[in-house]
This record gives structure tokens, C-alpha cells and sequence, in this order.
């Protein structure tokens, strides 16, 4: 069982006791994906290539995602004024990443691998992890973080296979062909493609304003069509993310430090 939060207390407490657990921490947001999609995918898609992950490493969890991540903006993620996109302030994000860190390990954990799924999460994720590293080691404990964004792993193979008309790079992927097809993978019953609103990807100037504009933004939520999405390419995606980030971690927490 490779979910934390599934395992009872004591169970939990003898997988921690083996020594080396990995500790796989997802991190995503509410956001809305257009009108074809549920308003959970980055947390569900890291969550799910999260236990991917651990399925191919020796001793890992998957902790409970954090499923709130920092503001939804106009270049990435549509804006954060769609009905249901739901976020957090930056110091909310950093505070809970830093508290669950160190939680996890005052059990006894001490590899961690932070998944993220939401791109305006980066640097709040950063800034977590240095304060909980050093609060650590304020109580004699030295951890190792691994964190990372699932989509940098997906190699240009892979997007050339999948985007055959060229690809127009991840910001302008919200909601479009990376994201609905790995929800058509994982979650069929959340998408439906029928109502996919087709349209050429956003562009943006080279600056942001604010408040924000919406106008900005398609109508649709959307930065990209969705409309060449299928579950084949999702399961692709799937498997280079679970095979690249799997070897990244294996990778780093065995090399001597
Ligand atoms: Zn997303």
C-alpha cells in the first residue's frame, strides 16, 4: 500500500522504523481546467504519478496531498476570479509545506520528494522546504529534499509524439492536451471531452498587470485546446513522468553525500 494516510498508526510507524523510507509529498491546487474537466487535476495527476513512483522504489509513501496551492494567474493558470479556483496566500503555502515536512520528519523520515502539480506553486514550495530544513536542523535532524515539477520530465520524444503540430510550451498548457490526457488516463469519469472549447493558444504580453485583466484570458478557462487529448497519450505521459522521476530519486538518495 503505497498511500500514508490509508496505513493505520502502527503500521505506519514499522514502515518508518525500517529506516530509508522515501516520503512522496504531492502539491497541487483547486483551480478550474475549462469546462471540459473537474477542478482537481493538479492534485490528482501528481498524487497519481506520485504512486507510480513509489510502486518502483523500495520503501516509499505518498503523503496526503496538499491540495490548495498559491493564486491561479492569468499566464498560467487562467486567473484567480473563475468561480471555484480556490487558493491560498504564498506565507499560507509555505507555512503548511514547512509543517508538514517537519512532521513527517519528526516521525523519523528523512527523504522527502515534493511533487508539484501547479506552477504557480514554485518558489512557495522552495521557500517551505528551506525553512523546514532549517528548523530541523535547529533539532539535530538532517534531512534530504527532492522537489520538482512532474511535467519537466516529460521528454521531447514524448512531445513530439504528442503535440505533432508543434508544441507551444507548458504555461499555455492549462487545461489543454498534457493535462486531459492524463485526467482521460486516470479519471475518465472526470472529463468530458464533448464539451472541449476549441481555440487557438492564449497569447500574452511579456508583462502582467494587476489587478488582473480578464479579458486576457479565452472564455473558455482554458489556455490551450484540449481537442487532441486522448487517454493513449495520457498513459504515455504517465509512464515517462513515473520512470524519469522514479530514477531521479533512486539517483539522488543513493549517491554518497
Ligand atoms: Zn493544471
Amino acid at each position: 500500500m503505497a498511500k500514508l494516510a490509508d496505513l493505520d498508526w502502527l503500521t505506519y510507524e514499522s514502515r518508518v522504523g525500517e529506516g530509508d523510507a522515501v516520503i512522496l509529498l504531492p502539491i497541487g491546487a483547486i483551480e478550474q481546467h475549462g469546462p471540459h474537466m473537474s477542478m482537481n487535476p493538479d492534485v490528482l495527476i501528481p498524487e497519481a504519478i506520485s504512486v507510480g513512483v513509489a510502486r518502483l522504489l523500495a520503501n516509499a509513501l505518498v503523503a496526503h496531498p496538499i491540495a490548495y496551492g498559491y493564486k491561479s494567474q492569468v499566464k498560467s493558470g487562467g486567473g484567480n476570479f473563475f468561480p471555484g479556483t480556490t487558493c491560498i496566500n504564498g506565507k499560507t503555502l509555505i507555512d503548511t509545506i514547512k509543517d508538514v515536512v517537519v512532521a513527517y520528519a519528526r516521525h523519523g523520515n528523512r527523504k522527502f520528494v515534493l511533487v508539484n502539480g501547479h506552477y504557480e506553486n514554485s518558489m512557495f514550495i522552495v521557500e517551505g522546504i528551506d525553512l523546514a530544513l532549517e528548523h530541523l536542523r535547529h533539532e539535530g535532524i538532517e534531512a534530504q529534499v527532492v522537489v520538482l515539477s512532474y511535467w519537466d520530465f516529460v521528454t521531447q520524444d514524448t512531445i513530439e509524439t504528442v503535440f505533432p503540430d508543434g508544441f507551444t510550451g507548458w504555461d499555455v498548457e492549462h487545461g489543454g492536451v498534457l493535462e486531459t490526457s492524463l485526467m482521460l488516463h486516470l479519471h475518465p469519469e472526470l472529463v468530458n471531452m464533448d464539451k472541449v472549447m476549441d481555440h487557438a493558444p492564449a497569447t500574452f504580453p511579456p508583462y502582467d498587470v494587476f489587478p488582473s485583466d480578464p479579458s486576457w484570458v479565452p472564455a473558455s478557462g482554458t489556455l490551450s485546446s484540449a481537442r487532441n487529448a486522448t487517454a493513449e497519450f495520457g498513459e504515455l505521459l504517465m509512464a515517462v513522468c513515473v520512470e524519469g522521476i522514479a530514477a531521479a530519486v533512486r539517483e539522488h538518495f543513493s549517491a554518497p553525500r
